[in-house]
């Protein structure tokens, strides 16, 4: 068990890519957290100098109490799982889940140190532990197979188990799940959130998948070119995304952002799309809801993005919303939802998510709902911060 502690880590390639730049994360004894982001944004090469397989170019990692700039990668007491975990052909599952720690245990000068009868003592230790190891994962029944003999998922469980029985400070995964089917995914994911909870070692698991990263998460990290954007609890990073990036890495399907400015009209707040500030020809205009009049008043006749997700547009009105012509293109049944995709004169990419229905029409106008009480605004450009949030929740702590 251990806290892990990255201070201003910075790496930079031969070459010089810089694919992680400057990152400050505490993760505390316990924690499971997940780095996510779009592929290249340094995820795996943060955690490779985590684990030591990758030098760091400045900066300060420390596990536990002890700083590892320059501790090797076996002595950090670390386990780590890959996407290609590479479990040996010719031995059972039982000996691939034991290796590791023979290595360790029976190798080297402690096992010359050692009388027969206390190596047969530890080889017994060893097993003991794969085969509580096994009980966990459900894997006992396949120990005596050889890899060949097991299904991906099964497989997969494996790697998980040489991690488990060497019983590290902290557990590193590298998108472990990325070879399974979509199906063998989800279960994965629970157990291996199931095996946390058993466990409690402090784990870092790295996806490009958002929603794998909100459901496995105590807390998520989002990355975007080697910067920390944000690094709270799954609801806290839907419910406030610190900026447009994470607003709209966040959430599936993805926030719909709307260019436009804000103005004063007869004493009136509103959002008006287009206004010729950002594009040409008018689209729509709302009423600026009360809770955000104040924190828009330094945004008067500046351009701001307005963000609104899926799930917050309504086929009805609601009291809070405010109305969005659009023309339909596509539906999407999803069983219980549909996803409607539609555009506006301005913007030829807007979804929905809403109640499944009938009487809807491809091709058809109609009219969508913007629950307000949940609209966000960001001010421009990739990772324009989020005004409609107050400094406190903006500025979340990594
Ligand atoms: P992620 O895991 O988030 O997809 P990586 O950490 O693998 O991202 O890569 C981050 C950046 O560093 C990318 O631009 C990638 O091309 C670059 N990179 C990764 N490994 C190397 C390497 N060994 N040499 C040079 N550049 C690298
Ligand atoms: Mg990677």
């Amino acid at each position: 068990m251990a806290l892990v502690d990255l201070e201003k880590v910075t790496k930079v390639y031969p070459g010089g890519v810089k694919a992680v730049d400057g990152i400050d994360l505490h993760i505390a004894d316990r924690e499971f957290v997940v780095l996510v982001g779009p592929s290249g944004c340094g995820k795996s090469t943060t955690l490779r100098m985590i684990a030591g397989l990758e030098e760091i170019t400045s900066g300060q990692i420390r596990i536990g109490q002890r700083v590892v700039n320059d501790v090797a990668p076996k002595d950090r007491d670390i386990a780590m799982v890959f996407q290609n975990y590479a479990l040996y052909p010719h031995m059972t599952v039982l000996k691939n889940m034991a290796f590791g720690l023979r290595l360790r245990l029976l190798r080297g000068p402690i096992w010359q140190m050692l009388h027969r009868r206390d190596a047969r003592k530890i080889k017994e230790q060893i097993r003991t532990r794969v085969v509580d190891a096994a009980r966990v994962l459900d894997i006992e029944h396949l120990l005596d197979r050889k890899p060949r003999q097991l299904s991906g998922g099964q497989r997969q469980r494996v790697a998980v188990g040489r991690a488990i029985v060497r019983e590290p400070a902290a557990f590193l995964f590298d998108e472990p799940l990325s070879n399974l089917d979509a199906k063998l995914r989800v279960t994965t994911r629970a157990e291996l959130k199931r095996l946390h909870h058993r466990l409690k070692t402090t784990t870092i698991y790295v996806t490009h998948d958002q929603e794998e990263a909100m459901t496995l998460g105590d807390r998520i990290v989002v990355m975007k070119d080697g910067v920390i954007q944000q690094a709270d609890t799954p609801l806290q990073t839907y419910n406030c995304p610190v900026n447009r990036f994470v607003a709209g890495f966040i959430g599936m399907p993805p926030m719909n952002f709307f260019d436009g400015a804000v103005k004063m009209i007869d004493g009136q707040m509103i959002f008006e799309e287009g206004s010729g500030l950002t594009l040409p020809g008018n689209g729509f205009t709302l009423v600026v809801p009360p809770h955000l009049r104040e924190r828009l008043i330094g945004q008067v006749g500046r351009h701001v993005v307005l963000g609104i997700r899926p799930e917050h547009l309504y086929t009805r009105p609601l009291e809070s919303s405010a109305p969005l012509k659009v023309k339909l293109n596509v539906i999407e049944p999803l069983g219980n939802d549909m996803d409607v995709y539609a555009s506006t004169d301005l913007h030829d990419h807007v979804v929905g998510r809403v109640e499944a229905q009938g009487g809807l029409e491809v091709d058809s106008r109609m009219t969508l709902y913007m629950d307000l009480r949940k609209a966000h605004f960001f001010a421009p450009g990739e990772t324009g911060m989020n005004l409609s949030q107050t400094s406190e929740s903006a500025h979340a702590i990594a």
